[in-house]
């Protein structure tokens, strides 16, 4: 198992030979042997030096550990926090903490492995963000506009297969923007998926439009094709058909778009697709955030690839997005005085966060590639840990794994409160999954459409589920650490 041998315990019995130690701490690049009992528990730590000056007070090399003194090392538990293991680090000045578990048998940490609180997913910028962002400071291009713009829109365009994209400053004003552009009013009924972040739903009530919230199925986590239909039924039955339905793709998966677009094709209802979490995505062999009428993606800090803040709207009709971007410019009209037909916004994303947008873009398939090896790594980790279900991948979609979402059953007596407090309190920040928006104080009021009439798969997520740390700048080191602790306090 070459990927974690950096934390294979480096045991030693107290009958292993002076010279068979030295040639175990020569092989495993000096770090100090764990002297465990038969039972496995730690008795002490062994360095090159201790063997060294027992060879000097006269002990032949064929002597065993047993010669040396006892020892008092300095250990930790499996319930130390990752900022008094990093002062442990300091004040021991040692490269390796063993911490021992419930029955005293040891597990190594390595310092190189340890610095600081593991965080859900930080950015990770590339070698070119600075080199586009120095052209615009170069041109003195920081005024909203330019080169930069231009250039991220369309790479972003041939990227996500999209004919037009007009950038923006968040995923949230993309979603907003793509409302307003269907034609969406006050009262107008809109559906959302239950089980996503709020920004997808917040926008309709910008526009006082009514949402009505759809639940998730199982095979994909998002929107559920048969809740969806039922509401539909019922709704073309009521004369409520909605002005448009809003498609999220979470944790880096696409949604059963076959399925769901040929619905809302059938009952002629416009799709706006919400691929803040999906970009680099993609569903039977096509670009996630190129399914909808219009489609939306997020460049926020927390995203696979960001600009510190920023969003896309994207589409193939070229007047569509002409419009997009004459709304998010304050509507102003071609006159060299400042002439408004209509009411604008503020809207429109900045040559500086352009350039950072464009050298993300580069970067965005191994930032893919990572993610996956990330959840890749926590799979295998836990591996025959009873309990624990991780999202599925439906043949023939691809999902770029933004976030490793897993469901914990307490059939299996696993509870994802502790397991998330158990990170929480050594360091580890993990999430429960999105709180359905029927649940939300702010839109409990608002219908909602149950996967069935007696499941609501949305609230079995909610309930069941946790993202865990999915970062691409994750080391294999810090991911199996975090599995370590997981498969810890789901056995412990
Ligand atoms: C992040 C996110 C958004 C909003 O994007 P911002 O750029 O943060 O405004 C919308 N929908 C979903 C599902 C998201 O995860």
């Amino acid at each position: 198992m070459p990927r974690s041998a950096s934390l294979a315990p480096l045991f030693a019995t107290a009958k292993m030979s002076l010279r068979d130690a030295l040639q175990r701490l020569d092989e495993t690049g000096g770090g100090p042997l764990l002297l465990v009992d038969d039972a496995g528990r730690l008795q002490r730590m062994v360095t090159d030096g201790d063997l060294r000056r027992l060879i000097l007070a006269g002990c032949s090399q064929s002597a065993t550990l047993d010669e040396l003194p006892t020892g008092n090392p300095i250990t930790a538990s499996m319930d130390t926090s990752i900022v008094d293991l990093d002062a442990l680090f300091e004040r021991g000045q040692v490269t390796a903490i063993p911490r021992l578990d419930s029955a005293g048998v040891p597990r190594v940490l390595e310092r190189r492995d340890s610095s600081g609180p593991i965080l859900l997913s930080t950015p990770h910028l590339g070698d070119l963000e600075q080199k586009f962002v120095k052209q615009a400071f170069d041109t003195n291009w920081i005024a909203p506009l330019g080169p930069q713009v231009e250039g991220f829109e369309s790479e972003l365009a041939e990227y996500s297969e999209n004919g037009q994209v007009a950038a923006l400053s968040s995923g949230t004003s993309a979603l907003h923007l793509g409302l307003i552009l269907l034609g969406v009013k006050d009262g107008d009924r809109i559906y959302c998926p239950s089980f996503t972040f709020a920004a997808s739903a917040n926008p309709i009530r910008y526009e006082r439009a009514i949402p009505v919230f759809i639940d998730s199925e199982l095979d994909t986590w998002n929107m559920s094709p048969a809740a969806l239909e039922r509401a539909l039924v019922r709704d073309k039955a009521r004369g409520t058909l909605p002005a448009a339905v809003i498609i999220a793709n979470l944790y880096g998966q696409s949604a059963d778009m076959d399925a769901l677009i040929s619905l809302c094709d059938a009952y002629r209802v416009p799709v706006l697709e919400d691929a803040a979490e999906s970009l680099g995505a993609s569903y039977k062999g096509r670009k996630s955030g190129s399914f909808g009428k219009l489609s939306a993606f997020s460049f926020n800090g927390n995203k696979i690839i960001t600009t510190s803040g920023g969003g896309a709207l994207c589409c193939d009709d070229e007047e569509l997005i002409a419009r997009a971007r004459f709304l998010s410019t304050q509507a102003r009209e071609p006159a060299a005085h400042y002439e408004h037909r209509e009411i604008g916004f503020n809207y429109r994303m900045s040559n500086i966060l352009a350039g950072i947008g464009r050298g993300q873009l580069k970067v965005l398939d191994e930032r893919v590639r990572r993610r996956r090896e990330i959840f890749e790594l926590y799979r295998d980790a836990l591996d025959g840990v009873e309990g624990i279900d991780w999202m599925p991948e439906p043949e023939g979609y691809f999902s770029t794994r933004w976030l490793t979402a897993a469901t914990f059953s307490r059939d299996c007596g696993l509870d994802r409160t502790r397991i998330l407090n158990g990170l929480q309190s050594v360091g580890i920040e993990a999430r429960p999954l999105w709180k359905p928006m029927h649940c939300q104080p702010v839109f409990q009021a608002y219908e909602y459409e149950p996967h069935s009439e007696n499941r609501s798969v949305s609230d079995e997520l909610f309930e069941s589920g946790l993202c865990l740390p999915s970062g691409s700048n994750m080391s294999d080191a810090t991911v199996l650490r975090i599995a370590e602790q997981i498969r810890y306090l789901a056995e412990g």
